[in-house]
């Protein structure tokens, strides 16, 4: 047996191991809640990871993934295609890479202005694909005089633009709603964030049922999403382990 191939062994232990531990937080976060698992998506977050550890994901049960630049995601979805993956972008999106993330992404989570959702509407119908679309809020709280919450440096539209957003992906060629996205707030808590996308989710599942997805929750976190009512958990270093810092 040559060395890659017992590395390779390895690091399937490894990840078998993880998403285990990350399986049961569900769970327990699950029955805490008086929720069913099942309810619960995975997405492993595999930026700065190889595709042989989404290869290795997908044989484990994995069905979600998620990369958050466009540059490193289009090669890794390129060599996994043909598994049974969902992908998911979950980063900040120029309007200029959205033909290339219509080319492989199933799930857009970081929908937050209207440009955006234009240029992938083109690039889906282009495509001849659907893309399946969720609303990014910021859950910053606006700091007095510095203008909205949307100018935080994770993305995500302010709250008050979710209906104008919304209406706009209704609208679009190839683009489906499916809901919300959010990260939380840097120093604050989690659990008063994830309640207020609750209830920004509740506002927009009002008037169209079908947009129940809510992803919250990553690693350090997804006790308190699940516990606000996530459908999708987006968890990184807890299955694939720290991430060396990239250099933009
Ligand atoms: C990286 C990332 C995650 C995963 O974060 P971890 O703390 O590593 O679990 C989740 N969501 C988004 C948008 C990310 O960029």
């Amino acid at each position: 047996m040559g060395d890659a191939v017992a590395g390779g062994e390895a690091r399937r232990e490894e990840l078998a191991a993880n998403l285990a531990e990350v399986r049961k937080r569900i769970a327990a976060a699950c029955a805490a809640a008086g929720r069913d698992p099942a309810e619960v998506t995975l997405v492993a977050v595999t930026k700065t990871f190889p595709a042989s550890d989404v290869r290795l994901l997908a044989e484990l049960g994995v069905t979600d993934v998620a990369e958050n630049r466009d540059q490193e995601a289009r090669p890794k979805a390129e060599e996994c295609a043909g598994l049974p993956l969902r992908w998911h972008f979950v980063g900040q999106l120029q309007t200029n890479k959205a033909r290339s993330v219509a080319s492989y992404a199933d799930v857009v989570q970081s929908v937050d202005r209207l440009r955006l959702v234009r240029a992938l509407s083109d690039a889906a119908v282009r495509a001849g694909r659907t893309l399946r679309c969720l609303i990014q809020v910021s859950l910053d709280e606006p700091e007095p005089g510095r203008g909205p919450a949307a100018t935080g440096a994770r993305g995500g539209a302010d709250p008050a633009d979710v209906p104008a957003l919304a209406d706009a992906i209704d609208t679009a060629g190839g683009l489906e709603l499916d809901g919300v996205m959010a990260v939380a707030p840097l120093g604050a808590d989690p659990s008063a964030a994830f309640a207020r996308l609750a209830r920004i989710a509740a506002d927009l599942r009002r008037e169209r049922p079908g947009a129940a997805v809510i992803s919250a929750g990553m690693s350090g976190d997804l006790e308190q999403a699940v516990a606000c009512g996530a459908t999708h958990v987006r968890v990184g270093t807890a299955l694939l382990g720290g991430r060396r810092a990239i250099v933009r």
